[in-house]
């Protein structure tokens, strides 16, 4: 049996729950910390609505649905990646081994080629199949991709990538990184300098720091958007695998806690399964609204 999406669960807890008493709004607590939303997070939102359905005298699921959505709003905001004519564009992409880094570095490719000059950059020196993975999409997708050996110092990947970019002009570096988040004390030193580089190469205002996060991995997205905000700073998150069962709601706890906005939403392994992220739409399809 297909796996119940979060929405849907969310329907049919409505659905079973006529009531509208302290144990209904405890119950839907229950769900929403399901959804990722964070606990503490939950239960500050739903004592809220608790009241604001009372004072507004919200009964219907509609209803009160779409004052879950009002009060979640504030927390999910979009930003509009578009790299800078005339400039170099260095947008590093970061997260934990497995989330769809690599994968999302040719996504973000594909959907920025035809604009300006990409080159894909194997900033993941740790893993030799991830640089093979990168070049196999550069061939695929006719993109160049910087690479140096296994085990290279991936600062200078993305300083050699960025010297190309430069020298045509104009361009956007796409970084791909290492994510042994094990390996904590290291990854955070390795990616500080990266961080250097990448700064000091690109133009001003034209550097973008990623986090790609699986929205299939719950609260430890929490977690690593704490140890990659801390240790680099953050820009935007990527929300990746974001098919149907997703939940998703961790970019709204990320939002609350951290202020980060979302960029692109990614629901498949293909190229073209990425899109800019809409908060509007994002709260609809998590919460079921048509
Ligand atoms: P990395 O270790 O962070 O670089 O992760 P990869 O890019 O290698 O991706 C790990 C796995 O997740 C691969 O099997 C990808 O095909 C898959 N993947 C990446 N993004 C998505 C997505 O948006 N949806 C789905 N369904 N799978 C994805």
């Amino acid at each position: 049996m297909a796996k119940m999406s979060f929405a849907e669960r969310l329907k049919n807890f409505f659905s079973f729950n006529k009531n509208r008493d302290d144990s209904f709004f405890e119950d839907l607590s229950d769900i929403l910390i399901e959804g990722d939303l964070g606990a503490k997070n939950v239960f500050d939102i739903v004592e809220e609505l608790e009241k604001n359905c009372k004072k507004q005298k919200l009964i219907e699921p509609d209803d009160i649905l779409s004052e879950l959505k009002t009060m979640l709003l504030p927390f999910v905001s979009s930003i509009d990646l578009t790299p800078q004519a005339g400039k170099v564009n260095v947008y590093m992409l970061l997260g934990v081994n497995g989330v769809g880094k690599t994968t999302s570095v040719a996504k973000l490719a594909n959907y920025y080629k035809d604009q300006t000059n990409v080159i894909m950059a194997a900033a993941d020196t740790f893993r030799a199949a991830a640089i093979e993975q990168l070049q196999l999409h550069g061939q695929r997708l006719n993109v160049r991709v910087v690479a140096h050996q296994h085990g290279a110092d991936p600062s200078a990947v993305v300083f050699d990538a960025a010297e190309a970019v430069r020298s045509k002009g104009e361009g956007l570096v796409l970084a791909d990184t290492a994510g042994r988040l094990h390996n904590k004390e290291n990854l955070v030193r390795e990616l500080q300098k990266i961080d250097r580089i990448a700064a000091s190469k690109a133009d001003e205002g034209c550097y973008k720091k990623l986090l790609i996060i699986d929205s299939t991995t719950g609260q430890n997205g929490l977690r690593q958007a704490e140890v990659f905000h801390q240790a680099v700073g953050l820009d935007a998150v990527i929300l990746t695998k974001y098919d149907s069962t997703a939940k998703g709601g961790v970019a709204a706890a990320i939002g609350k806690d951290f202020g980060i906005p979302v960029a692109f939403v990614c629901f498949g392994e293909g190229y073209k399964d990425i899109r800019p992220f809409d908060p509007e739409t994002y709260l609809d399809e998590f919460l079921g609204i048509k």
